[in-house]
């Protein structure tokens, strides 16, 4: 780092330089070419032989040399050229004769010569050098500070808040998000009234939430409004081949960042370095240790009133060192989940304020459909939307291009290319029905929002089921139903063309995760078991390790038994319903194949 703080001035690239050194380099070597002389006029070229004769003969009025290049002027105004041996001097060629009148001058290169040689040595010097520069910028990651011996120079990048326009406003819902963090940013620009009152402001918060909830806008959105120097850094940046590097570049950002105080540092994502510690997992995590014991050590070195707050963001705080969230470092942490109903309306009347829309769309309509998705799941929407009005030179944004784009950010873009036989047509139709004909009949589940044989992303077929509204808690008897409605795809093949297909493998693999998390963490399901949970190590660690059973071998065995008749059971409830209901299935199937698509109140339609 450069004694002026914070870099935000344009770096100077010193591989270009040297390029253009060399470039220049070259060129001059051309110009200077030995005799290379710009002349326009040109003189015949003649043997030497028949020039010393003419010198012989006195006609010559002029003779110049230089290296091994003559050139004369004769007395009648012809101009002649020719050349000699580079060591042989006049006395060797006979031009000393002093009756001659012919004048013979000699041009001294020796000096624009060592110029030459000089520049044309050194250009390979110049072009390994900056060969090398270009090397180890690449090793290390390009872009840092320091040119080639930066490794350790921390690459934090420092948003200024004059430029960075971001603002709570621009967050939408967040409410207890944007209030605790506000406080913060209170503190760094009045830190003497706290201070007065003797509280002490935490030095560490964690924003946990989600991917795509908002964690790194409202990061920028603080640093727009505490109007102090911020240093923003991902985790992942810390992290290089050569083992020690992040702990330095961590010395090096909690310095600049001390001599810049009042400041913030922002560490996104911080779980690529902040794991815990000694599970002996994967290679390299020597160099994570490191780094993060780094950050640590640096944390507990700050002294009381030094204005540095530590801002870290991560959608895994389970798998976060202990030691990292005890009090004293990110002893705050801040939580912001998936927004609901009034929270995604807001952000979508966030992106759509630079969009035109058509006048009768509703927000809240659209808001209302997009249970579970993400702020930049929504930004997404928003944005495929105009993308698609564009793309049918509408004049404005149509509620059926919103409709269409919630689909594809859900469960990807149509795939109409795929060519698909009629028979596989006939199974994917009939699969679907399944689902949903098996959901319907199935109390707790969420009602069908939409059925469809048009492939999209990796899916043949989609039926999708939508809640009403947002849901906090899964009951067990609403995770026994979903497991009944994820059977009707392979059932009903089953019923209908006497087996099953391969395009249930993801129904099964969900339905073993459901029945699994109910015996083993929810206490759900089990007599026998009882509310104990089976997988809570497995649970903290992010991963299976299978070294360390929380439980004996019999109850393994029990276990097993016990997810086992859980999955039974639904596939019977889910038998029985598709028997029932076998000629509907067959019926609603030949239309949804005839239509491609058919929507809750087409679906519906069928069991009034
Ligand atoms: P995270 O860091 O939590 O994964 P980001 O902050 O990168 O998520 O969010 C990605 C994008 O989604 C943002 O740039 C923003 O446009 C949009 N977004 C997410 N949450 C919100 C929100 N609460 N209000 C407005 N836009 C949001
Ligand atoms: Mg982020
Ligand atoms: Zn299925």
């Amino acid at each position: 780092m450069n004694k002026r703080g914070p870099k935000n001035r344009p770096q100077q690239n010193p591989f270009k330089i040297l390029l253009l050194v060399a470039l220049v380099a070259a060129a001059l070597t051309l110009v200077f070419q030995p005799g290379n002389t710009l002349k326009f006029e040109k003189p015949e070229e003649i043997p030497l032989s028949e020039l010393l004769q003419k010198y012989e003969a006195d006609e010559l009025k002029t003779i110049e040399i230089k290296d091994s290049k003559i050139s004369a002027e004769s007395k009648k105004g012809e101009k002649f050229k020719s050349a000699k041996e580079p060591l042989a001097t006049t006395i060797d060629l006979g031009l000393n004769d002093p009756l001659k009148s012919a004048q013979v001058k000699i041009i001294d290169t020796s000096g624009t010569k060592m110029w030459t040689n000089i520049l044309l040595g050194a250009v390979p010097f110049i072009l390994i050098i900056a060969f090398f520069i270009f090397l180890s910028r690449r090793a290390s990651g390009g872009g840092g500070e320091g040119g080639p011996f930066g490794f350790g120079k921390s690459r934090a990048k420092v948003y200024d808040s004059k430029k960075h326009t971001t603002k709570f406003g621009d967050v939408a819902g967040a409410q207890e998000a944007k209030d605790e963090t506000a406080e913060v940013v209170d503190f760094l620009k009045n830190p003497v009234k706290y201070r007065k009152m003797g509280a002490k402001i935490p030095k560490g918060i964690l924003l946990v939430g989600p991917p795509g909830t908002g964690k790194t806008l409202l990061a920028r959105a603080i640093a727009g409004e505490a109007n102090v120097p911020f240093f923003s850094v991902s985790g992942s940046e810390f992290v290089e081949m050569f083992v020690g590097v992040g702990a330095s570049r961590v010395r090096d950002l909690f310095k600049t960042a001390k001599r810049n105080a009042p400041c913030l540092i922002f560490i996104d994502e911080i779980d690529a370095i902040g794991k815990k510690r000694g599970n002996g997992s994967g290679g390299g995590h020597d160099e994570r240790e490191q780094t993060l014991n780094q950050i640590l050590t640096e944390m507990d070195g700050f002294e009381p009133g030094t204005n540095v707050i530590v801002l870290a963001a991560t959608n895994r705080p389970d798998v976060l060192d202990n030691a990292l969230l005890r009090p004293g470092r990110f002893d705050r942490r801040v939580h912001i989940d998936l927004p609901d109903l009034e929270a995604r309306e807001k952000i979508l009347e966030v992106h759509a304020k630079n969009k035109i829309l058509n006048t009768k769309i509703d927000l809240r309509k659209i808001a209302s459909k997009t249970v579970g998705f993400s702020g930049a799941d929504l930004e997404n929407v928003m944005n495929e939307a105009a993308i698609a009005a564009v793309k049918n030179r509408a004049k404005n944004i149509s509620q059926k291009n919103i409709d269409d784009s919630v689909e594809k950010v859900s469960m990807g873009p149509e795939r109409r290319s795929r060519k698909i036989s009629e028979k596989e047509k006939q199974i994917i139709a009939h699969h679907e029905v399944g689902h949903a004909i098996a959901g319907h009949f199935s109390k707790n589940c969420e009602p069908v929002h939409k059925i469809s044989v048009i492939s999209r992303g990796s899916a043949l077929g989609v039926t999708w089921f939508l809640p009403e509204e947002d849901t906090y808690l899964q009951s067990e008897q609403k995770m026994k139903d979903e497991m009944v409605s994820l059977h009707g795809g392979r059932i009903a093949e089953r019923l209908i063309f006497g087996q099953t297909t391969t395009g249930a493998s993801s129904d099964l693999s969900r339905i073993s995760n459901i029945a699994r998390a109910m015996v083993m963490t929810y206490g759900m399901g089990s007599k026998k078991l009882g509310a104990v949970v089976f997988a809570e190590k497995a649970r903290q660690n992010g991963f299976m390790d299978f070294n360390e059973k929380e439980h004996s071998e019999a109850t393994a065995r029990v276990i097993d038994e016990e997810v086992q008749t859980l999955v039974e059971e639904a596939e019977k409830t889910c038998g029985e319903i598709l028997k029932k209901h076998e000629p509907m299935l067959k019926k609603i199937a030949t239309d949804l194949l005839k239509k491609e698509t058919m929507t809750r109140e087409e679906f519906l339609a069928y069991f009034e």
